[in-house]
């Protein structure tokens, strides 16, 4: 996937820290390109909402609204109660305004929370509340590692369920499966519990997704986490980062800064460098 890695000098600035903590989403960034990480959590810069952001967000709290429901009350007409009262209350928020109008991404998520009934019958599901986006923080190889579970069901077969929106992930299933794989670790090492099967949920595609948890997985991305860890470290001690060019280059958020992108950029971390990204509409997370 990768094309080359270029290693970039940047301009780190001299109290810069790694995240305290690492979640699945920042290990998968990093995976995907080190600079992009830099640019994230060190410079501190937001990558820009998107409708695909905005689609999630609102389908998962609607989800999770019908799932703290008392079961004879998740019905299809409750969700789409839930739908119109969460809706738009975040699509006034400023990160999801610019959505307002689009009538593509509204009908994307009403697709998605009927789709939910066609894949499950959401009176048969027996949750806990606190198994709903349930936080997990433990210490995996030495990393301290937070999660946050969309569902954990005990019903014979102890059971971590992730709900995406969008495409189907076709022959990218495997990849999408890590994440379930690495919560199902935690779950064990924080609350001494054997996940005995990862879920994933495409809602808009219609299709479920589980296989059985496999510890050779589990151990794997233990380690991947760890690896993830050292490197930062390692990077961040000699304030340079592998740029990893690629596909998803086409997609980034920080391309115009990216030297391994554009010959001319100026050093990440400069004032040059971060000029760049506020023209191109980027804003920090104090800003
Ligand atoms: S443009 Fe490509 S190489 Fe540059 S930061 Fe983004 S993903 Fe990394």
């Amino acid at each position: 996937m990768t094309d080359k890695v270029l290693r970039i000098d940047v301009d780190q600035r001299p109290n810069a820290s790694l995240p305290r903590r690492v979640s699945y989403s920042q290990m998968a960034l990093y995976q995907q390109c080190g600079l992009k990480f830099y640019f994230s959590y060190l410079g501190g810069w937001r990558e820009p909402p998107s409708a695909a952001l905005a689609c999630g967000s609102i389908t998962h709290e609607v989800i999770e609204h019908l799932y703290r429901a008392p079961i004879e009350e998740r019905t299809m007409d409750r969700a789409i109660e839930l739908l119109r009262e969460h809706g738009p209350r975040m699509l006034k928020s400023s990160d999801y305004k610019p959505y307002e109008n689009d009538n593509a991404m509204k009908a994307q998520i009403r697709d998605a929370v009927e789709n939910l009934f066609t894949l499950e019958n959401p009176q048969e599901v027996v949750v806990q509340p606190e198994h709903l986006e349930m936080e997990l923080t433990v210490d995996i190889n030495g990393v301290n590692f937070f999660g946050k579970v969309d569902r954990f069901t005990q019903d014979g077969v102890n059971r971590v369920t992730d709900y995406k929106t969008g495409k189907s992930p076709g022959r990218f299933i495997d990849d999408k499966l890590a994440q379930p794989y690495l919560y199902a670790l935690a779950f064990k090492l924080q609350h001494d519990i054997d996940v005995h099967e990862v879920e994933l949920i495409f809602l808009n595609a219609k299709e479920v997704v589980r296989r059985p948890t496999d510890q050779g997985i589990m151990i794997s991305m233990g380690e991947k986490l760890a690896v993830m860890r050292s490197g930062s470290e390692h990077d961040i001690a000699e304030s340079a980062w592998d740029a990893k060019v690629q596909r998803l280059c086409d997609y980034c958020a920080f391309q115009e800064a990216c030297p391994a992108r554009n010959v001319l950029a100026a050093k990440p971390g400069t004032p040059e460098s971060d000029e760049v990204l506020r023209q191109a509409g980027l804003t920090t997370r104090n800003s």
